[in-house]
């Protein structure tokens, strides 16, 4: 019987890209007194809502070179940086420990990543 750990492995770092995604949006709204639930992501320049293509972690922003598809704004290398981070911090995790806690582990890393990331945009906002 085959393992089944490369496919988890490779999920959980799915998840980990996932939430830095996630990260990003918190990141973005709540220094602005946003929800983080609605609207849907949206350019900020042009309100154009974000399609499957530019919510792909990392991957999104390079097919995109960096710009809104449709008015062109940078988006900044932040993003993908803080997405690309969370993925790694799950991918360490796991080959650090293995699934099992490498999982919760890496889980626990983004969560302090995300709390970091926030905080930090927070402060900036409240400076400007
Ligand atoms: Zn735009």
């Amino acid at each position: 019987m085959a393992s089944a750990v490369p496919f988890l492995n490779v999920y959980l770092v799915l998840v980990g890209l996932m939430l830095g995604s996630f990260i990003n949006l918190a990141a973005d709204r709540i220094p602005r007194r946003e929800s983080v639930i609605t609207p849907a992501s949206h350019c900020r320049s042009c309100g154009r809502r974000l399609n499957a293509i530019d919510l792909i972690p990392v991957a999104g922003y390079l097919l995109r070179r960096g710009r809104c598809a449709t008015c062109g704004v940078q988006i900044g290398a932040s993003s993908p940086t803080v997405e690309a981070v969370s993925g790694l911090l799950m991918a360490v995790a796991l080959i650090w420990l293995g699934p099992w806690p490498g999982a919760l582990v890496g889980l626990g890393l983004i969560a302090l990543w995300g709390l970091a990331v926030t905080g930090l945009s927070v402060r900036r906002n409240q400076a400007t």
